[in-house]
């Protein structure tokens, strides 16, 4: 066996073979992969096979397009057959929320390139017609949905990649995993030591183990999973077609033709962990015992949907684990804190996925970056605070909720409160209704009196409505507070680190005192973050940004650790809270004896706020006149004493994230994760005013924003007024410009403030003059929208600066 490798690819099933075909796809031909039994020895062998593009996160949807697509060009590479049935598969919809949903995936497939259509009961019959159409609202049809072998598929990744010079032992077992001084690893076997620049964890089954070889702690673990094939069935055996598949949300169920039969599979409510403490290692190539009563329910649902399943024998039953992340997402990238480590593990549809985590890996590692934003797949999008007790029912949450509808002002319950901050309780009783970033629980709004404290999930306007308006009226008429504890927080200190924040963020680095505000770029000129850089000093900083980016900030930090610079994440070690309005500056006045009345917008002072030792920063998300004042946890509750108290006299009221959301509307501010992303530059979002054009520093990214902004983004970040009825914009949908689609929305809402609509959106620059009338579909009907480039409040910033 080899003893040296560019690469070590750990595990054959589809997704490690995936991993190792896109490798050699993108160049890299010294790369092994290692199996200890044969090829498809997990999860893989007994998929259903099933794939389709359904996701709600967009980039994941484009994924598994690629992954489809890639199947025919697999083919002609190799010869061999992935046994693929292109059948094309609707989705039920039974009741208004389902069809909603379907309707807001329909119109992001517009501008995704994605053929699905809305279709009537009538059409489902015809189509899809072993489906008993009974009190279905409609559905929505995708002709990429079909299924393939599992083995075949798997087995002509491998080929492919063998003919890229990849070499793949099997019957070899990865027994440690051991890095060197020099960053390089050790892959220990029992066939002998495979030294190595990168190792990819493709575990499958055993992620959770492999990963532990390097002290690595992965939030997965399987899920048992059953489906049953039938005997022939006369519906079907009548058919001169394939029949398509049809995905049953409310039964949640997929069903489809096997053979001359029916195969169904459940996603059923009382499921079941496997193997949470660790997979053994002796689980072979083998299924686990039938269990029908755990899908009794299910079954007898699904055989009011499709009659013809009750008439026909049971031929076979497949009961297999798998594994799930906490949010049903893959684990993909390389993990924090250890070079040449890579995650491609807590694939849930490796059918459906395996080729799009297989090249933005690839790309991730032969070129350092991903062509779009993978942060849904990201494995640092959890954080260090992760625990087998919060992945365990978070992981059953995921299983449960598999079909379930989507709501985009959804909180899912499970694993919940977890980290909680110092005041949660005081703001608990105030009528809190919480959400959770990242594991924080996260006041969204403040129920009163008899209101419920529980949002009603939905598409369209919910029971926070009038809750938030009142926040939003009570920030810009008098005095708001809410909590800064969600922001990812850094500390930054050493004889380096002005030099180093030069080259790491493209905007100015601010003196001593003062703040600004930057872009965080990649190379090929990218948003990996927009941050607040605050100077404490002249070798201190703090810097802000997204709270559930802190891992992704870290990694990129630690990718680019530089002598002379110590950088920390704080953002659990410094809390406190932000008052804003037009009477914030006298509230904070009153609670200290400091000098924070002449305070310059963007000015940063020590301040002693009550008795709690404070940085206060004269900057605020809601566009208005505010405060972020920043302290240790241990003082967070005296300082909300004193702030409450002092605030009282000028009517302050505790305010959450949906005015937040709402505030920063009225300024058409941008949200990370909506507006700013890895998908966008700094040319379309309009972050390329943040950037230090004249600085005399290499920074990150730099050739790439100066070629854009010598040629001009080909499309711009602007702001629409919407003639919407009882639903706003979210995010993703379509913009039709002229008739046809040109952009889309990046995220949505209603300003209280101004009684309007509002929608972001990228759409042609060339097409983004004032006025400009546009129409947005929001649920599958038009609404007229104009463009407009006056903030709705406060539009030459005389309150937000004054
Ligand atoms: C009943 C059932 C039905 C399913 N139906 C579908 C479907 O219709 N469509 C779909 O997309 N997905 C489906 N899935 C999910 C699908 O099977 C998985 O997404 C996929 O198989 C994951 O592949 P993988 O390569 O990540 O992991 P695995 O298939 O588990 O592969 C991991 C491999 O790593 C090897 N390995 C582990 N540790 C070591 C080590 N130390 N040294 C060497 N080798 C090691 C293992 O032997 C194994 O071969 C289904 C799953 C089940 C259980």
């Amino acid at each position: 066996m080899k003893t040296t490798t560019q690469a070590v690819i750990i595990g054959g099933g589809v997704v490690g073979c995936s991993v190792l075909y896109h490798l050699t796809k993108l160049g890299w031909s010294d790369v092994m992969l290692l199996e200890r039994s044969e090829l498809t020895s997990g999860s893989t062998w007994h998929a259903a096979g099933g794939f389709h593009t359904l996701n709600g996160d967009t980039n994941m949807a484009a994924l598994q397009g690629y992954t489809i697509r890639l199947y025919k060009e697999l083919e002609e590479i190799t010869g061999m057959s992935c046994g693929l049935h292109h059948v094309g598969g609707v989705t039920l919809a039974d009741n208004k929320d389902r069809f909603d949903m379907l309707l807001a995936e329909r119109a992001k497939h517009r501008y995704m390139g994605l053929d699905t259509h809305i279709v009537t009961p009538d059409e489902i019959a015809q189509i899809a017609p072993v489906t008993n159409i009974e009190g279905i609202v409609g559905g929505l049809y995708d002709p990429l949905d079909g299924h393939l072998d599992p083995s075949g598929t798997t087995h002509a990744y491998a080929k492919a990649a063998r003919m890229g010079g990849a070499i793949i032992e099997t019957h070899t077992m990865v027994r440690e995993t051991r890095q060197r001084p020099d960053g390089t690893w050790d892959v220990v076997t029992d066939k002998g030591t495979i030294h190595t620049q990168h190792v990819v964890n493709a575990g499958g089954l055993w992620a959770r183990e492999v990963a532990a070889m390097a002290g690595v702690y992965l939030p997965l673990h399987p899920m048992e999973h059953q489906y049953i094939v039938t005997d022939d069935v006369p519906e079907i055996m009548e058919r001169d077609a394939e029949h398509p598949h049809v995905m049953d949300p409310a039964g949640e169920s997929y069903l489809r033709q096997e053979g001359r039969g029916l195969c169904i599979g459940f996603y059923e409510q009382p499921c079941k962990p496997w193997a949470v403490d660790g997979t053994p290692w002796d689980f072979g190539h083998e299924l686990l015992p039938d269990n029908l009563d755990k899908i009794e329910a299910s079954i007898e649902f699904a055989y009011r949907r499709f009659p013809a399943l009750e008439r026909a024998g049971v031929k076979s039953v497949i009961h297999g684990p798998f594994t799930f992340a906490p949010d049903g997402n893959p684990l993909v990238g390389p993990v924090p804190g250890m070079p040449g480590y890579w995650s491609a593990c807590g694939v849930m549809a490796g059918f459906s996925q395996g080729g799009g985590v297989g090249l933005m890996l690839a790309q991730w590692m032969t070129h350092g970056e991903c062509e779009r934003d993978v942060t849904a797949m990201d494995v640092a999008r959890f954080g260090d605070w992760i625990t087998p007790g919060y992945t365990r029912p978070k992981v059953i949450e995921n299983y449960q909720k598999r079909f379930s509808v989507s709501y985009p002002n959804e909180e899912l319950p499970a694993g919940r409160p977890f980290r909680t901050t110092p005041v949660h309780d005081v703001l608990d009783r105030m009528g809190a209704v919480w959400g959770a970033q990242f594991g924080l629980e996260v006041a969204n709004y403040f129920a009163q009196g008899d209101e419920p404290r529980f949002e009603t999930p939905s598409f369209r306007r919910s029971n926070a409505w009038e809750a938030t308006a009142r926040e939003v009226h009570a920030v810009r008429n008098g005095v708001g507070i809410n909590e800064v504890q969600n922001f990812g927080k850094y500390l930054l200190t050493g004889s380096a680190a002005r030099a180093w924040l030069d080259r790491i963020m493209a905007g100015r680095v601010p003196q001593p005192g003062r703040l600004s505000l930057t872009p965080m770029l990649s190379p090929a000129g990218r948003l990996l973050g927009d941050f607040t850089i605050s100077c404490l000093s002249a070798e201190a900083f703090h810097l802000t940004a997204s709270y559930g980016a802190q891992g992704v900030h870290m990694r990129w930090f630690q990718q680019h650790q530089a002598d002379g610079v110590h950088i920390e994440n704080i953002s659990d070690r410094l809390t406190g809270f932000q008052i804003a309005g037009p009477k914030a500056r006298e509230v904070l006045m009153a609670c200290t004896r400091d000098s924070v009345g002449d305070m310059r917008f963007m000015d940063l002072r020590h301040a002693c706020v009550g008795m709690a030792d404070c940085t206060v920063q004269r900057v605020s998300y809601t566009g208005d006149q505010g405060y972020e004042i920043y302290c240790d946890p241990m003082a967070q509750r005296a300082l909300w004493e004193t702030l409450w108290t002092a605030g009282q006299p000028y009517g302050m009221r505790p305010f959450g994230m949906r005015a937040m959301m709402s505030l920063r509307l009225d300024k058409f501010f941008g949200s990370w994760g909506a507006e700013f992303s890895p998908d966008y530059t700094p040319g379309e979002t309009g972050m390329d005013r943040f950037i230090a054009w004249s600085k005399d520093a290499d920074f990150i990214g730099r050739n790439a924003a100066e070629a854009e902004r010598s040629t001009c983004a080909a499309r711009r970040l602007v702001a629409f007024e919407v003639d919407a009825h009882d639903a706003e914009a979210h995010g993703d949908e379509p913009v039709w410009l002229d008739g046809e689609v040109r952009g889309f929305v990046t995220s949505g809402g209603y300003s209280h403030h101004a009684g309007k609509s509002i929608a972001l959106a990228l759409i042609p620059r060339d097409m983004a003059q004032e006025g400009r009338v546009a129409q947005i579909e929001i649920l599958g009907q038009m609404r007229e929208a104009k463009l407009i480039t006056q903030p709705l409040f406060d539009a030459d910033n005389a309150r937000m600066r004054g």
